[in-house]
């Protein structure tokens, strides 16, 4: 019933000389063992795109394993074997890696009973996958080197620029794919197909069965190449935004915060980007920053949100003028909690903290407890407070140097 398509001509005009080899030679071995052999996913598609795939995944109707250690063997490569998954890597000499895998399913031949793991054939293995797209596959045996294995209709839907999942069950089974969804709607401008769109919407409660760093992993993955402000606009628009980050809110202001901090010279260094992107759709309303809590994952985080919100609190209070009393009650607020109030901030207030943070992290003490003892004064706890309230008057620029700080010290005999 289908035609007959075959990327042969397209893997050897793409794939370097050495890389057909390997793959030939891979597909010999496996005939000559009444296997088949074949690449599949990612490399697959590339290859329809004209473009390079860089991970080679072949999937083996047969054992996976032993083309894995043959392959590695003849190559004088290294084969690390994982034998309860039917995977392994192997390694090349040159650093290239080849993973392959045993196409498999797992079936109860009676309710209850153990599962009876079977040789599957490609179809079953194709069908676990996210998108027709990367559900194809392309033969590596000799007598058909390159023939199309494409039961999903992937080649069409890449045609119509579509992004299609194979069942309306697929994002339950694994919401991640939802986040992949957005990535490969970005990277090569597809989008996705009206039911696909639909599958996600009743999807959504399975996404609170995701753990938190499986959604991480994906989300760092999404950022790493797409436009962060368009991706969480699309999560956002097909609903699920609130799934995968509760609390976070995606408004006209929310937009324009990421922006400040992505167009910032200045962004923490100390904090990974996935969470200082996600922290951004937190800080437009100071009851959501708090809820940012719940989207941090270490204690570092947590403390920069729960800094952060103080902070915002301290600025709603009244309006200050003076670094130094503001010095008082936040000292210790880390200048990471500085940064994100501040381009939550209005401008005048943004103007004050970025102020304070510049000033505090140039304070040199003027003095120090030899001085104060010097200056006559007997050495106890208030040492520290005396150096506390110099730090003031500095941040004030009410003292500036040496004498001015010694002149004031002395007041205190
Ligand atoms: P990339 O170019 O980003 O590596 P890729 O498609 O190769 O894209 P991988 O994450 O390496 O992405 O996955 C390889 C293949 O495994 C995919 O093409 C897809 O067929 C399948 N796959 C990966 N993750 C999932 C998933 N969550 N659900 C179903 N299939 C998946």
């Amino acid at each position: 019933p289908h035609e007959r398509v075959n990327v042969k001509t397209q893997m050897e005009t793409l794939l370097s000389p050495d890389v057909v080899q390997l793959l030939k030679m891979i597909g010999e071995t496996a005939a000559a063992e009444k296997m088949n052999a074949f690449i599949i996913g990612g490399m697959v598609r590339d290859i329809l795109l004209g473009q390079k795939g860089e991970d080679i995944d072949i999937v083996v109707e047969g054992d996976g394993i032993s083309l894995a250690e043959k392959t590695a063997h003849r190559f004088e490569g290294t084969a690390d074997v994982h034998e309860t998954f039917g995977t392994a890597t192997v390694t090349l000499p040159s650093g290239r890696r080849v993973d392959f895998t045993t196409s498999r399913t797992e079936y109860y031949e009676t309710p209850a009973a153990l599962p009876t793991v079977s040789r599957s054939n490609i179809k079953e293995d194709l069908y676990r996958r996210d998108f027709t797209m990367n559900a194809m596959a392309a033969s590596l045996h000799p007598s058909h080197f390159g023939d199309l294995i494409d039961y999903f209709h992937g080649r069409e839907d890449m045609k119509k620029k579509t992004l299609r999942v194979l069942h309306n069950l697929s994002f339950v089974e694994d919401p991640t794919r939802i986040l992949r969804g957005i990535r490969f709607e970005q990277r090569f401008q597809f989008h996705m197909s009206k039911e696909t769109t639909a599958f996600i919407h009743y999807s959504a409660s399975a996404v609170s069965s995701l753990s938190r760093t499986r959604i991480i992993a994906e989300f760092q993955s999404l950022l790493k190449e797409a436009d962060p402000v368009q991706s969480l606009a699309r999560l956002d628009e097909l609903g699920v935004l609130h799934a995968f980050f509760p609390g976070a809110v995606w408004t006209r202001q929310t937009k324009d915060v990421l922006k400040g901090y992505l167009d910032s010279p200045e962004q923490p260094k100390d904090l990974p980007e996935w969470f200082c992107i996600l922290f951004c759709l937190y800080l437009t309303n100071p009851d959501t920053v708090k809820a940012a809590e719940a989207a941090a994952f270490t204690k570092k985080q947590k403390s920069v949100v729960q800094s952060t919100s103080f902070l915002l609190s301290l600025l709603n209070e009244k309006e200050w003028n003076s670094l130094g009393r503001f010095h008082s009650c936040v000292s210790r607020v880390s200048d990471e909690a500085l940064f994100f109030a501040a381009i939550a901030a209005d401008k005048k207030q943004a103007g004050f903290l970025l102020q304070y943070r510049e000033k505090r992290s140039k304070l040199k003490p003027l003095l120090n407890g030899h001085d104060l003892k010097a200056a006559g004064l007997a050495p106890g706890p208030d040492f520290r407070d005396y150096l506390f309230s110099l730090e003031q008057k500095m941040l004030d620029e009410e003292i500036t140097t040496r004498d001015e700080a010694l002149h004031y010290i002395r007041q205190h005999e």
